[in-house]
């Protein structure tokens, strides 16, 4: 077997035959260490059944992992500079389908349905590109894919909100749009050394598996989701404040906040970090009927 592409010897000999640059724009940073990938594809629970997503393959030196332990591996790649060296890179793996494409416009159900037909389960595994992490997540959560999970790497103060729990200041309305959908934990904190160029910040590894139900059932998911927004809108502020400044007519129809907060048995007074999930979704039951 080859050298793995990940390591920086065989990474700077790829940049140098090909005379690549890195865009900053496009989030290059690439991964030069080769016992993280073998970690992420661990965490990812691979097996010759699965069918992997991957966003962003670079040179290759996730994919070619995803490639050794899962069926196959479709990659969407935005740099076209990228495609002949991922030709050659990943010439030895005949599971491995490049699509030249920005993630954020593909129609991945029909790719799913044309080239993963003979999977057992679907998993997202990828080194996402830092400047769009969150749209990108939460466009594979909200088309509702057929998909096991999501492990990504991203930046570590991201993961921190993804994860986080209600009371602490990382928790806010993205943490709750994510746990809705799935279980999401921190896997792995990595340092900045093991990337070529270093990122400025530190990256974490989050695993998000999907629950067979969301978390909690609402009336509707867009009036929950609109309701966290609008509770985290200004987070020194209390719920009722909140609320009255974000509903329509939101300052004329204080007593109806006051009954829907009542009902839902939750203290005007507190502020969006200290709901629970269960909570913000008795919220946005009560509302629905009077502001929807
Ligand atoms: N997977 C490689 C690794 O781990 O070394 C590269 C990861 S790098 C952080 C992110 C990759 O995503 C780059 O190759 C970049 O060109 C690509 N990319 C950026 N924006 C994208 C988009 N909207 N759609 C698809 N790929 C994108």
């Amino acid at each position: 077997m080859q050298k793995d592409i990940a390591t920086p010897v065989r990474t700077k000999e790829i940049m140098e035959k090909y005379g690549f640059s890195f865009k900053k724009s496009l989030g290059q940073n690439f991964l030069i260490d080769p016992n993280i990938l073998r970690n992420i594809t661990e965490y990812a629970g691979l097996t010759k059944e699965t069918g992997v997503i991957e966003i962003g393959p670079g040179i290759g030196a996730l994919t070619e992992h995803l490639a050794r332990t899962a069926k196959k591996v479709v990659a969407y790649e935005i740099d076209q500079r990228l495609l002949p060296i991922l030709a050659d890179t990943l010439a030895p793996y005949d599971n491995v389908k490049i699509i030249h494409e920005d993630i954020l416009k593909a129609d991945i159900h029909q790719m799913i349905e044309k080239e993963f037909a003979e999977v057992k389960e679907i998993m997202v595994v990828a080194n996402l590109p830092y400047y769009v992490t969150t749209p990108i997540i939460l466009k594979l959560l909200e088309e509702k894919l057929p998909i096991r999970g999501i492990v990504v790497m991203l930046q570590k103060e991201v993961g921190d909100r993804i994860a986080a729990k209600p009371g602490t200041k990382e928790y806010g309305s993205l943490s709750i749009a994510i746990q809705y959908y799935t279980t999401a934990e921190t896997v792995m904190i990595v340092p900045k050394s093991v990337f070529v160029p270093q990122p400025n910040v530190d990256s974490a590894v989050i695993r998000m598996l999907l629950r067979e139900r969301p978390a909690v059932s609402v009336k509707d998911e867009r009036f929950f989701f609109h309701i966290t927004k609008m509770s985290f809108a200004q987070r020194r502020k209390t719920l009722m404040n909140n609320l009255t400044s974000g509903l329509p007519d939101g300052k004329k129809r204080k007593s109806d906040i006051v009954s829907a907060l009542e009902l839902a048995g939750i203290e005007p007074s507190r502020r969006g970090e200290t709901l629970s999930m269960d909570e913000f979704a008795a919220l946005s039951e009560a509302l629905y009927p009077l502001f929807s």
